[in-house]
């Protein structure tokens, strides 16, 4: 098939683009590098079916036919929502929908890459699919969680009015090579930190939990999900749920950092659980992680170790 990857020079997409290069599949990558990264990309550039475009997707997309369109582009970072939010919110909602346009006239499938941050800080733990979430539409989070609600909203729409055929992944974090080290998520600072011996910057009393989910398995459920017929939104992430203290613990033994841990002020509306339920992912795709936190944060942590 023919496929494009918006977003495909970031840490997800780039990643999404080899698994579908593998399979045999045609990728074109629409970046506007603002968060991605070109060496993310750099060994597909001589492939014979690769191809990047260089474009915002709030201004132009590729004018071409393709079989699938994978929406990934948007920042993701927590940092980024206080630096750039108006193109956060310009991204996932002008940008979902002139992708939205593309799929309409040329009859492509679309999926769009939402978020567990859907449901804000939520009331219920773990999270089906069914919450509606607990969003502060006027809080720091708010360009991206917001955006990103009004990015589905435009997805169901079109599906209903149009036809378009449509899926919609909420993605929970998910960490591995190609993070970018400086982006201000919580495996990126902590694995640059832990590698220089420095203690690690825990925000608030650290008892916040998440969910991580190694990036090969996000993947493999993201390609499983758009070549299916499930037309309503799905979950996909890791099930364990960690404190970020134990997260900060098993990346200090893995690097063997003795400088424990510093703390910070916890920033405004920061989530305090995140756990996805799989449910629906098990049962409608029979997807389900393969990759353990040891194994995915050993991966990770060389990654890290090379950039250094
Ligand atoms: P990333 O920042 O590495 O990748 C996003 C990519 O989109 C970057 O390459 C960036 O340059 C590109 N982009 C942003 N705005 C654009 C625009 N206007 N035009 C063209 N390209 C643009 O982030 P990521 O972690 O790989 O996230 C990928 C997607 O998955 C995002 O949509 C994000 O919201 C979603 N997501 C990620 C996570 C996670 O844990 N990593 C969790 C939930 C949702
Ligand atoms: N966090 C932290 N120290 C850091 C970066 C993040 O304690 O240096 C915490 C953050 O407050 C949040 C969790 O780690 O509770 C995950 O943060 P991240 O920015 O990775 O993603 P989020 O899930 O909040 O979008």
């Amino acid at each position: 098939m023919k496929i494009l990857v918006a977003g495909g020079a970031g840490f997800i997409g780039s990643h999404l683009s080899d698994e579908l290069l593998s399979q045999g599949h045609h990728v074109e990558v629409v970046d506007n590098l603002v968060t991605g990264r070109e060496s993310n990309i750099a060994h597909l550039m001589s492939h014979d079916h690769f191809k990047f475009h260089k474009l915002d997707i709030v201004d132009q997309v590729p004018q071409d036919s393709y079989d699938r369109i994978y929406n990934l582009a948007s920042p993701a970072s927590p940092i980024d929502f206080a630096k750039i939010p108006l193109e956060i919110m310009a991204v996932n909602t002008v940008g979902h929908k002139n992708l939205l346009d593309l799929a309409k006239s040329t009859g492509a499938r679309i999926l769009f890459a939402s978020t567990s941050e859907v449901y804000g800080d939520p009331l219920v733990n773990p999270q089906q699919e069914d919450y509606f979430g607990n969003v502060n539409c006027i809080g720091p989070r708010a360009c991206y969680d917001e955006s990103k609600r009004f990015g589905e909203t435009y997805t169901v729409n079109y599906q209903n009015k149009f036809g378009v055929e449509t899926r919609t992944i909420r993605i929970f974090n998910t960490y591995g090579p190609r993070m970018a080290p400086q982006d201000g998520r919580v495996i990126p600072n902590f694995f640059t930190q832990a590698l220089k011996g420095n203690s690690l910057t825990v925000y608030g009393d650290g008892q916040q939990t998440r969910s991580l989910c190694y990036v090969t398995d996000l993947v493999d459920g993201m390609i499983k999900l758009m070549e299916s017929d499930v037309r309503i939104p799905v979950n996909i992430g890791n099930e364990r749920e960690q404190t970020i203290l134990e997260i900060g613990e098993m990346i200090n033994s893995l690097t063997q950092n003795q400088a424990g841990f510093i703390h910070k002020d916890l920033p405004e509306n920061d989530p305090k659980v995140r756990r996805p339920d799989t449910t629906r992912a098990r049962e409608l795709l029979q997807w389900t992680p393969k990759v353990t936190a040891e194994e995915g944060l050993a991966v990770t942590m060389s990654y890290f170790q090379s950039l250094l």
